[in-house]
């Protein structure tokens, strides 16, 4: 069965540790429309400006170039057995996009298309925000408060030197976040009302959320 999961929260609310994990145990591809919209500004693109032009001011990138960017990546062979899509859709207008998206790379009959709520009280989430750094090199993401490292600065994992998000500042953090409310948050509803939609409390442990998660997944498969 190819599995199609839809990752939506707030953010700062742990979407991005948990695809990580999910990814590695189901062995499907990580699907992050911020980190694809990231490369396209290193790039130095003219979409990758027009894009950097939205994302230093919280705000979402046109859907044109965002559609166009997740169908390119969809189409590509290691999404058929199916992908985790996170920070896609982010709004009603995206969703109805990504339907018309999934009828021209599904030709599976067989799909199960899970959403997910990852679900955290918003100064929690402020807090996460300016205190992550991430490695360029590996990928690893620390929390500079609540992960004990030996030094702030240098990855555990690979050595490399940790990097602070442009947009992790506390200032952007809230457009971010009135973006998040005003477009993506009504994406609950639209996913609850279809019966695919699962709440997850992300102000837990890494551990406990993804024990909920791969349950859910699990339970929803089963019944
Ligand atoms: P993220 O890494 O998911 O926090 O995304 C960083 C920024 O990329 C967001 O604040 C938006 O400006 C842009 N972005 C990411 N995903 C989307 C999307 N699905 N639609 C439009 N803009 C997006």
């Amino acid at each position: 069965m190819k599995q199609e999961f839809i990752f939506i929260g707030p953010p700062g609310s742990g979407k991005g540790t948990q695809t990580k994990l999910l990814s590695k145990d189901y062995n499907l591809p990580h699907i992050d429309t911020g980190s694809l919209l990231r490369e396209e500004v290193s790039s130095g693109s003219e979409n990758g400006k027009l894009a950097n032009s939205f994302m230093e001011k919280g705000q979402l990138v046109p859907i044109e170039l965002v559609s166009q960017i997740i169908k390119n990546r969809l189409l590509k062979d290691d999404c058929k057995n199916g992908f985790i899509l996170d920070g896609y859709p982010r709004s009603l207008e995206q969703a109805e996009a990504l339907d018309n998206i999934l009828k021209e790379v599904n030709s599976d009959t067989n799909i199960n298309l899970q959403a997910f709520y990852f679900n955290v009280p918003e100064e929690r989430l402020i807090e996460r925000l300016v205190n992550r750094r991430s490695c360029p090199r590996c990928g690893t993401i620390y929390n500079l408060k609540t992960m004990n490292l030996k030094n702030k600065e240098i990855c555990e994992n690979c050595g490399s030197k940790l990097v602070q998000r442009d947009d992790d500042t506390e200032e952007i953090a809230r457009k971010r976040f009135d973006t998040y409310f005003a477009q993506t948050e009504p994406l609950i509803e639209f996913y609850k009302k279809r019966g695919i939609l699962t709440e997850l409390d992300a102000s837990l442990s890494i551990e406990e959320i993804y024990k909920n998660l791969t349950g859910a997944i699990k339970n929803y498969v089963n019944s």
